[in-house]
Parts: C-alpha cells; structure tokens; sequence
C-alpha cells in the first residue's frame, strides 16, 4: 500500500517522524513519503525508521506557494516535491525564507490573538520541537492546551479561519517558480489536494483549465486526485487532465497524526506504476538502503 502524503512533528504532524513510520507500518502502509510543510528535517530519522519498520520512505516536502489569478487576487497552492537534492541551494534557500516568515507571521497571529486571549508566543514555541515548521495549528494546539476550544479542527473552525481577525498571510514563492527549484533540484512536483477551496456545488465550467495551463506550462509533474479534500465532481476532470497531458496521479492520505485532523494512514492510494514514474522521472536524491 502506497501513501505519498504524510506530515509529522517537523512541521503540523502530531508524530515524531518515527512515530509516523511506526503508525504507517500499523495501518499496511508499505511505502510512505513524508512530506513536511516546508521542511526536509524529518527525512533522517524517518529513514531510519523506515528500515526498522520495513517501510519504504520516498523523502518529500509539501512546499506553500502562491499563484496569481488575474491581476490582484493570489491564491495559495501546495506543492508535493519529491526526492529532491536536500543541498540544493537555491532550493534550501526558499524554504529558509518560507519558514523565518512563518514564524513572524504566526508571532503577528499571536499578538493579535493576545488581545482576546492569554496566548504568548513562548507558549506555543514551548510545545514545538526544535527547528519545526511554525503554521497554525501550532496556534490551535496552544489554544487547545489553554483549554479556549476542544480541538484542532474546533480552532480552525471559530477562531484560525482565512477570514478570521486574527488571520495573517505569509510569504510563498510563486507557484511556478517553485515548480522550477523543485526540478532544478532534482525532484519531482505534483500539486497537493487540488482545488481544496473549490465551492461545493460550483459546476464543471468553473474548473480554472488557466490555472492548470499556467502549472503544466511550467513543468508540473503530477496531480494529487485521490485525497479527501479534492472535490468529487472535480476528480473526472483532473484525470482527463492528466492523462491529456501525461501527467502522474496520485492518492494519498495527507495524515496529521491521529488527533491533528481525520485523515487516516493509507486511506487513499497511489498506484505502483504512478509511483515508479516518479521515481523514474527523479534524481535529486537516492534512499540509501
Ligand atoms: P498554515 O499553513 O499555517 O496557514 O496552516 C494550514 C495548515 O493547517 C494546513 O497544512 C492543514 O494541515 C492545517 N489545517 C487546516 N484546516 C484544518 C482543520 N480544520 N483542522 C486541522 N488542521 C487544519
Ligand atoms: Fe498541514
Ligand atoms: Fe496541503
Ligand atoms: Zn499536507
């Protein structure tokens, strides 16, 4: 069983990355991609666990980007890369300048969440480990620990929201521009959860085809069809799409650790011939056994 989507506690993952394996191992799991947000430390140890557990680990990153649609309305966009080369420079570099701008947009969350609630920013660095990617649902969880909401998701819901007073954005490279450092770096990009935000109900007609056009234009690899969160009238589309074009498609689960959000180990798949065409099409980082 193949699942290419997973986070841990390197960024929003409620895991340690070997928990993550270990739970991988549990649910069937036989080949996992850990994908931090932003982030290649968990790679390592997710390795190593890997080979105690009999999983076999395909290194990822799930990177933010932002992509401009028409002339001033930017959407935000997740892209999977992976086994990109983790040295590679220009690739290690924005990821740097994601992550240092998450943690001064999540301190702004904070100061403007203090004005409501008894939050500080050393309360929520208390619980992360070292080096983690800062994103919202370390706010929840802190928010959690205080006991303001029950959980993660009842944070997001009341409190964490885009359209929330409390909300800040950050930066992200450009979509196509990151799709360009992630093949610069070896690695193969396939956008995450697609069309996440699509309006239930909104016909067929409004699939954003220019979107699509401006990604593939640009060297996307893969789409991510098979995920809880892409909309169902939107999947028969993407895969005419992607069979048009040769793209990858992939499922996966996108788990956050048991209590960070519902997604299960392994309830969505990939196929192994799709996975073999990524690793084909990589060559940015070879597992070492
Ligand atoms: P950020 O990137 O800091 O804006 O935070 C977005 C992250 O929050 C995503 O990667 C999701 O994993 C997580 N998230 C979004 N909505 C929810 C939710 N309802 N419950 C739990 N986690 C969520
Ligand atoms: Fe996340
Ligand atoms: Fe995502
Ligand atoms: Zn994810």
């Amino acid at each position: 069983m193949i699942d290419l989507h997973a986070h841990s506690n390197m960024s929003d993952g409620l895991d340690s990355p070997t928990e993550l394996v270990q739970n991988a191992a549990k649910a069937g799991v036989t080949t996992l991609a850990i994908t931090d947000h932003d982030t290649t430390l968990g790679w390592d140890e997710a390795i190593i666990a890997g080979r105690q557990n009999q999983v076999r680990i395909i290194p990822g990153i799930e990177v933010s980007t932002r992509q401009l649609i028409g002339d001033n309305r930017s959407i935000s966009v997740h892209i999977l890369a992976y086994l990109p080369d983790p040295k590679n420079l220009a690739l290690v570099q924005e990821l740097e300048k994601t992550r240092l701008s998450r943690i001064e947009r999540a301190k702004k969350m904070v100061a403007l969440l203090a004005e409501d609630y008894p939050i500080t920013w050393e309360m929520v660095q208390a619980q992360l480990p070292e080096g983690s990617t800062v994103g919202r649902p370390a706010l929840a969880d802190t928010l959690v620990s205080m006991g303001v909401v029950p959980t993660r998701s009842d944070a997001f819901t009341s409190i964490l929201h885009s359209h929330s007073r409390y909300y800040v954005s950050d930066y992200s490279v450009d979509t196509t521009d990151a799709i360009a450092l992630i093949r610069g770096a070896g690695g193969v990009s396939v956008i995450a959860h697609p069309l996440i935000d699509f309006p239930a109900g909104a016909s067929m007609t409004d699939l954003p085809a220019e979107f699509f056009k401006i990604l593939i234009g640009a060297g996307l690899n893969g789409i991510e069809i098979e995920h809880r969160s892409v909309p169902k009238q939107a999947k028969q589309w993407l895969k005419n799409l992607a069979v048009k074009h040769n793209l990858i498609t992939t499922g996966s689960s996108d788990y956050h650790g048991i209590d960070g959000k519902d997604n299960r180990l392994g309830e969505n798949r990939t196929e192994p011939a799709m996975l073999q065409r990524i690793l084909d099409q990589a060559s940015g980082f070879e597992v070492p056994l």
